[in-house]
Formats: structure tokens, sequence, C-alpha cells
């Protein structure tokens, strides 16, 4: 299929290009040295995960250990108490550790084990980031170092406490905020002295190239495995699907297997309180072009310049940039980009748990969120909704700010 000059039939190959570009988005602006780092871990993503022997390990992987293919759910009730549409989710809530993110740490893992390095390396906000690579360093046996700010160290106890008791070192920052900007800078400094032996787990479809192309394909697992479901249960596509969207890891992998067909793509970012900067996490939508960790793609900026302070309800979302290829699907307009605020969030959050018994992420519900907004304007036809993750790392944040609805 081409679309707006691009073909689809040949994307992959093609995007990005060999130095890491979807457009004029992503690129490798780092140091010198971190540069012979990321250059390492590309030659090694082409020779080693390519190889047969590396997919068919991570084939087995992804079946015996994370319990893959997810189903797919119909949502009976939920689609009937709206109308004719008939709405689905892909059940990511249900992949081992209750999130998306499992997909691209075993993958970035097995391959730090055949590239014989001993540690991984990671930044952690929320903590969800922190504890899937926690679990794919325990499952190979690598050490896992997690930097994490002290602020974000005291809002995530449990989190913090998994990490621990799978064998992580968390390692606390107390530097500026102490939060993920933070983090992410510690990270960084300590891969500069460890690269030898350590390798750079990012977090979703983000960073310096080869990270966004990495994750992307590591995740694409959702998209091919929710292409065949669908139209093994339906006998047709998807009119549209639907992921949220904070780094761009989830959707970027969903939205993959269906990048070539006739289907509308929907990613939806959060708008928080409001437009005003600083209440929302909404790049797409309210970004500009800019650099940061590492990569060119849509950011917020304040006054200066500087990435923009973000908030939304959903700590996984709140993000000042997304991934570089959500800025190229964006800007060809092969992909729409649209928001769903805290409180429309949070009702989805509770009409799924109500009317279908899945407790949702509250980063996901900001895609069920949408995916009932879009079945009311359409009408007829089905919506497919990447589950990104469960909500019961959610639960008493929603009681205690927002009640029982
Ligand atoms: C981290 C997280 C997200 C956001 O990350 P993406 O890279 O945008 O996918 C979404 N949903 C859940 C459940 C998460 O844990």
């Amino acid at each position: 299929m081409i679309y707006n000059g691009i073909d689809f039939d040949t994307y992959f190959k093609n995007y990005p290009t060999e130095d890491g570009y979807f457009g004029k988005y992503g690129g490798v602006y780092v140091s010198d040295e971190l540069k012979a780092a990321m250059q390492e871990i590309t030659d090694a993503y082409f020779t080693i995960c390519k190889s047969r022997k590396f997919i068919a390990e991570l084939r087995r992987i992804r079946h015996e250990f994370q319990g893959r293919p997810t189903p797919i759910s119909h949502l009976d009730r939920l689609s009937e108490s709206i109308g004719n549409v008939q709405l689905y989710v892909k059940r990511e809530d249900l992949n081992h550790s209750g999130a998306h993110k499992l997909n691209h740490c075993m993958g970035e893992a097995l391959l730090a084990k055949y590239m014989g390095k001993k540690k991984v390396i990671a930044e952690t906000g929320a903590g969800q980031h922190g504890v899937a690579l926690a679990t794919a360093a325990a499952h190979f046996g690598l050490e896992c170092d997690i930097y994490m700010g002290s602020v974000d160290i005291k809002k995530q106890a449990p989190n913090v406490a998994r990490m621990k008791i799978l064998g992580a070192r968390v390692v606390e920052v107390t530097e500026g905020l102490q939060t993920l900007k933070e983090a992410v800078d510690a990270a960084f400094a300590a891969y500069a002295n460890e690269y030898k032996d350590a390798i750079y787990c990012i977090g979703s479809v983000l960073g310096p190239h080869p990270f966004p192309m990495m994750v992307r394909d590591f995740q694409q697992v959702v998209g091919i495995e929710a292409r065949d479901q669908f139209t093994s249960m339906t006998g047709e596509l998807p009119d549209a699907i639907v992921a949220c969207v904070g780094g761009g890891s989830n959707a970027a992998g969903f939205f993959s297997g269906f990048l070539n067909d006739p289907v509308d793509i929907y990613g939806i970012e959060p708008l928080g309180r409001g437009t005003k900067l600083g209440d929302h996490a909404a790049s797409l939508k309210y970004g500009e072009e800019g650099i940061m960790h590492g990569f060119n793609s849509i950011m917020l900026k304040d006054e200066k310049g500087e990435p923009a302070p973000v908030y939304s309800v959903a700590s996984g979302l709140d993000y000042p940039s997304s991934g570089p290829e959500h800025a190229f699907l964006r800007d060809i307009g092969r992909v729409k980009y649209d928001v769903i605020d805290d409180e429309e969030a949070i009702d989805a959050f509770f009409r799924l748990s109500r009317m279908e018994g899945i407790i949702p992420a509250i980063e996901s519900s900001h895609a069920v969120a949408y995916g009932i907004k879009l079945a009311k304007e359409m009408g007829k036809g089905s919506v497919l909704i990447n589950l990104s993750g469960r909500g019961d790392k959610d639960m008493d944040y929603v009681l205690e700010n927002f009640g029982l609805r």
C-alpha cells in the first residue's frame, strides 16, 4: 500500500535508514564514546538478532516463559452498551509480569547474553520498566542495575520491592528533582563507564539509534499476533485500531502489524489536567521538533528550549517526547494522534473493570476511553484496542485520588 508517497510494502526495510532516521527524526546525538557503544549494539543487533538461533530461542521464550500468544477478547457487554460497533482488546495485560514491556526487555537481555555482557543497566520512573528488565535479567542470570530518583523510590515502593526480590540493584539518584530525568542522566553516565561489560536497555522506542528500531522490532510480536488472531476470529481486518502513546513502544509494535492495511490507526496521548504546558504530556499534539536524550523528535519545550515538565495521571505516559517513528507517522498522516484526559481515562478504567471483569492499567485506559469515543462516532464496524497492561499497580492510587465510581 502506498500512502502519501511512502511504500508500506517495503516500509520495514527502509525505515529507519542505516543511520537511524525516520524522515528527519531519530539519529544518534551522543558523545563519541557512546556513539561507538551504539554502533557495537547496532552491529550486534543485525548479526545476532537476525540469526536463526536467536529467533528460535526468543520464540521459545515468548511461548514457554511469557505465555504468548496473548489472546484477543471481544468486549461483549461494553460493545452492546454503546451500539453496533464491536470492541476488541489485545490482552498484553496477560503477558508475564503484566504488561507489554517484557516483550522488548526479553529481547534486549537475550541480546546482552549473546554479546557476552554480564550486566544490564536502565533507568526507571514509575518502576514498570525496572521490574520488566529485572525479570529478564533474573531469567538469563545477568546482573541488573536500575537507576531511580529518590522521589520515585518513595512513591513506588511495591515496584522497588519487586526489583529487589528479583535480584536487581536499585541505585538511588539524589540529584536535581530526583525523578526520571535525573535517573536517565545517571544511567547514561554509568553506562559510559561500564559499556565493555554492560548493555543499556531503553524502556521504549526512544533514545539514540538502534533503540527506536530494536524496541519496535521486539514489540512487533504484538502486531503480528493481533492481525492473525483478529482475522481468524472475524474473517476481516478491524476498521480501526487504538493504542496509548507514552514513549510509544506498545503502539509501535501493535501498529506495525497493520501499517500496510486499510485500517485507521490512532495513537492516544495523555491530556492530563488540560492543555496548559505542564498539565499534560501530549508531545505529538502540542510539541515541536527538538533533540533530547540522544535523538531528534517532537518534544514539549519550556521557554528556554529545554524539555518541559509534564504531567499525566498515568506515570507510564508522562514523558516530554515520543519515539521518532511516531513523529514521522504523524507527519505523513498514516497515524492520527489524539488525546484523552485524566477524567476520561479514569472513567474508562472503571467501565472496563465493571462491564468486562478486566482491570486495565491507567495508561491502557487512555486507549480504552478513545476506543469507546470512536465507537460512538463510527456507528458501525469494529475497533481493536491494545490493552498494554493490567491495572493492579494502579488500584490503591485510583481509589485514594478518585474514589469508587
Ligand atoms: C510503560 C507503559 C506504557 C507506556 O509506554 P509505551 O512505550 O508508550 O508503550 C503503556 N502502558 C503500560 C501498561 C505501561 O507499563
